[in-house]
């Protein structure tokens, strides 16, 4: 790439009520504006149905400073369609995925766009540290990448989020990509092309709370494996065939009891425990089927993938997507 032609970044911010760090988030993402004097940047925020004063505080900032863009959702559609309609309207060269939160530092973006103009297309950051996280969650954090892994027909970076760069080749290939499940990082990773790892040490949140309560990052993980993976159906045989192969063996063992000896198992506990035992094997079979099945359902409603309420700011005509 060649240096005397201007080029252009989006930094795409999600932002689900976060009243209380948004201000300092655009003070810092305008700081590291001023520190590339070589880049036009667009600032995209797109607030996911925010129900507190976040909205009100990104229209001020839009109305103050023509890089800001907003895009308001009709309702909370979830980090994931948040960040996919951010990078459906980015209309830079390169885009930047950053969590409004201000755990992923921005200034770390500039060693990102330094391996960009490298050749890269995609600069992931690597979690070395996330102080200030509960154990729980990064306990949990560890084991679901390593199990997404191990599941998935893609290698899916390890302890690596959404914050990244990618170049427009790469957006445009995930704009084409019509999936309802979005596992953005995922997916990403599916596209190929040239992928570089930055570790990074995570910062604690700004302030606020986590907009990721337990219910959402056990849907985000769920979301991740099954898109990633039809193992899970493997999983279901191979838990049937183990059932049965358990079954043959107590046959075996019950008529030998019966023919070659004089006692012979006794009615009650072994067949509850049999039945008990097919029945959950089944039960959990038929569930796992289920969730492949709804989300074909989900993908034939052909609904769109959010609904915006509001374009605010400069251009905001620009950019493709309507949520498809
Ligand atoms: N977020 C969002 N929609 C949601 C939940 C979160 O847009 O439904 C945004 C949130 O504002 C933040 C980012 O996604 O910018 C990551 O969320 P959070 O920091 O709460 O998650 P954590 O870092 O605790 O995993
Ligand atoms: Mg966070």
């Amino acid at each position: 790439m060649t240096s005397n032609i201007e080029q252009s970044l989006s930094i795409v911010v999600p932002c689900y009520n976060e009243e209380e760090v948004i201000g300092e988030t655009v003070r810092r993402l305008r700081a590291f504006c001023a520190s590339q004097p070589a880049l036009r940047i667009e600032l995209l925020f797109v607030d996911d149905g925010s129900r507190d004063g976040t909205l009100a505080l990104l229209r001020g900032f839009a109305a103050e400073d023509a890089r800001i863009r907003v895009i308001a959702f009709a309702r909370n559609f979830g980090h994931q369609l948040a960040v996919t309609a951010g990078i459906e309207h980015a209309v830079g060269d390169a885009v930047l995925l950053i969590d409004a939160d201000l755990q992923d530092p921005p200034e770390v973006a500039a060693e990102m766009i330094a391996l960009w103009r490298q050749g890269y297309d995609v600069v992931y950051g690597t979690r070395t540290e996330r102080p200030g996280e509960s154990a729980f969650k990064l306990g949990a954090a560890r084991s679901f990448y390593r199990v997404l892994n191990w599941l998935s027909d893609v290698p899916i970076p390890l302890d690596t989020g959404d914050f990244r760069l990618m170049s427009r080749q790469v957006v445009d290939t995930l704009n084409a990509m019509p999936e309802r499940d979005r596992f953005v990082r995922g997916m990403v990773a599916w596209v190929g092309f040239r992928q570089v790892a930055l570790p990074y040490k995570r910062a604690q949140r700004f302030a606020g709370v986590s907009k990721y309560p337990l219910r959402k990052m056990v849907r985000f993980a769920t979301d991740g494996i099954l898109s990633f993976s039809t193992r899970p159906l493997q999983v279901s045989i191979t838990m049937g065939l183990a059932a049965a192969a358990l079954a043959l063996l107590g046959i075996v063992y019950a008529l030998v009891a019966r023919l070659f000896t004089d006692t012979w198992v006794e009615g009650w506990t072994a067949l509850m425990l049999a039945v008990l035992f097919i029945g959950g094997v089944q039960l959990i079979s038929i569930g796992i089927l289920g969730e492949y099945v709804g989300r074909i359902y989900n993908e034939v409603k052909r609904r769109p993938l959010y609904v915006v309420r509001e374009r605010i700011g400069a251009g905001s005509g620009a950019g493709a997507g309507d949520g498809r």
